[in-house]
């Protein structure tokens, strides 16, 4: 069978905070239009990972690859130019747990923000990305409101907007729904499942094991900064083959 061309592939890649290795040589690949889920304990590496895939943090060796454009770290890697790093990180979208909107400008400002900030696009141009994104998300309503004014679940969802406003070709959530209150985490859940029915590659980081199950293709199980297991998602969750992995499962029954 040919193997399917991957939109994100991370290989080899390692990353020390001082004396602690957090990141022991990961390699995984998103297939174009997939998604994976990544889970594992506090402390495992997760935020890390994602982080290195949008250049917050440099890791020390290894090489990520976003749709056939390679970044390479380590003695061996040539310098990267900033201009180079700032087109590498526009490919990937980001969402926290803690929204990050800015709070001194509306809604609509903040979806725009990248568009005209980063991009240099005019206002007119960024406001015609940004609108129909809004309407995406269901938040076109509150396009004059200031963030304090919105619920987490509406923050979050500005949030995804203004990451989508860069049109990334994949978008990163580090437990996007871990803030929210119970009742607001399916709706922002139903949005990252509408996100990957229209096809957009995804690395999930989430506590939210149905989800993972049932949305994710791809379930990867990471501790103490190394790969456990990985494989489909309804084989990990449901019929996990290693015992650190079925250990961790326990907690969410
Ligand atoms: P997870 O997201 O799986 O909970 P993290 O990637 O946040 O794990 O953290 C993995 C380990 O790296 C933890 O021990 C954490 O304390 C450490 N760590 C994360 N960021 C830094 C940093 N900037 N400096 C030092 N240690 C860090
Ligand atoms: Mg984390």
């Amino acid at each position: 069978m040919a193997r399917e061309p991957l939109m994100i592939d991370i290989v080899n890649v390692s990353k020390r905070f001082g004396r602690r290795d957090v990141l022991r040589d990961i390699s995984l690949g998103v297939p174009k239009g997939k998604v994976l889920a990544l889970i594992g304990p506090s402390g495992s590496g997760k935020s890390t990972l994602l982080r290195c895939v949008n250049l917050l943090e440099t890791p020390d060796s290894g090489s990520i690859t976003i749709d056939g454009s390679t970044m390479r770290f380590g003695a061996t890697a040539s310098r990267h130019r900033a201009k180079a790093m700032a087109a590498f990180r526009a490919e990937a979208g980001m969402v926290f747990q803690s929204f990050n909107l800015f709070p001194h400008m509306t809604v609509l400002e903040n979806v725009m923000s990248g568009p005209r900030f980063v991009r240099g696009q005019s206002r007119d141009e960024a406001e015609r990305i940004a609108r129909p994104l809004l309407e995406r998300m269901g938040m076109d309503s509150f396009s004059d409101a200031m963030p304090e004014r919105l619920s987490g679940g509406q923050k979050q969802r500005v949030a995804i907007a203004r990451s989508l406003a860069m049109e990334p070709k994949v978008m990163l959530f580090d437990e996007a729904t871990s803030a929210l209150d119970p009742q607001r985490v399916a709706e922002i859940l139903s949005v990252m499942r509408d996100l990957a029915q229209a096809g957009m590659t995804q690395i999930v980081v989430t506590h939210e094991m149905s989800y993972a199950r049932d949305v994710a293709d791809t379930v990867v199980f990471m501790a103490d900064g190394s790969i456990v297991e990985s494989g489909p998602a309804r084989q990990v969750i449901e019929d996990p083959r290693e015992e650190r992995t079925r250990e961790f499962l326990k907690h969410f029954h």
